[in-house]
């Protein structure tokens, strides 16, 4: 039996309210045996917590995304720093920066970017970080902190330079439903996806976005985190069981999860 992560979902989300459990059933039976969950408000961050203590395979990322930063409230910045010390916290974010939407002025997008940076630091946990229409941006905002970043550029939609650029800075890439869709010009994400080094690759779904092909437009979840494994499989010419151990183990190793002892220790 294959053993998937699914390292980046939003089970806080309106759609899955009330079917957690089914969504989590579905998963177990696609051989999704962890999800890492975030939040994008501190309240939601909050919600994610608590589902990460009620179930062993869900942990928590917790943060502000950068296209909520302002809205968020006073006092929203320190619940998220409380939240984070939590151990079922394992990432912190979602964060990053965005220039597609423009809900949050890029300034103050920096400034909420950089505390989740700092307490990353501080706590030793990875960032989880959104890019939108801004590589080119991010990995100068990154190379100006001077060090190595720890954490992972999430759902990487960007060509094999910047793919390179951000593997420099010490991230790891994870790819969802995109790397499945038939867009010719996603073609330079493929090819990044298919260099990048084995030991620095995960797979996500974004539920309950960008769901994969053959459910394009469709509500995602964790469970079709095997499509876009399979398609990365394929595009890397490996099994989809060697896919699925070394994108586990990296998973594992950035967001220090544990191993699963049961099978069905997952509800
Ligand atoms: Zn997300």
């Amino acid at each position: 039996m294959i053993e998937l992560i699914d390292s980046h979902a939003h089970l806080y989300h309106k759609q899955f309210q009330g079917r957690l459990e089914e969504v989590i059933a579905n998963a177990s039976r696609a051989g999704v045996v962890q999800i890492l969950s975030l939040g994008t408000t501190a309240a939601n961050s909050r919600e994610t917590l608590q589902m990460a203590e009620a179930h062993p395979g869900i942990f928590a990322g917790v943060g502000i995304h950068p296209n909520d930063w302002a809205t968020s409230e006073p006092g929203d910045w320190e619940r998220i720093v409380d939240l984070a010390a939590n151990s079922r916290v394992v990432a912190i974010g979602e964060t990053g920066l965005d220039r597609h939407w423009h809900d949050t002025p890029f300034e103050q997008q920096l400034l909420g970017f950089d505390l989740h940076l700092d307490l990353s630091d501080q706590l030793k946990k990875p960032v989880s970080i959104h890019c939108r229409e801004c590589e080119d941006e991010l990995i100068e905002h990154l190379r100006k902190r001077g060090k190595p970043i720890h954490g992972v550029l999430h759902s990487f939609c960007g060509n094999p330079q910047q793919a390179s650029e951000f593997l420099d800075l010490g991230l790891y890439l994870s790819f969802a439903g995109m790397l499945t869709f038939s867009n010719k010009n996603l073609d330079p994400l493929r090819l990044a996806a298919q260099e990048a080094p084995i030991d620095r690759i995960m797979i996500e779904t974004d539920s309950p976005y960008l769901s994969p092909h053959p459910f394009r437009g469709k509500q995602n979840e964790p469970a079709r985190v095997q499509h876009t494994a399979l398609k990365l499989s394929q595009l890397r010419e490996m099994s989809l069981e060697l896919l699925a151990e070394v994108t586990t183990a990296n998973a594992r190793r950035l967001f220090r999860l544990p191993l699963i002892q049961v099978p069905d220790s997952f509800t």
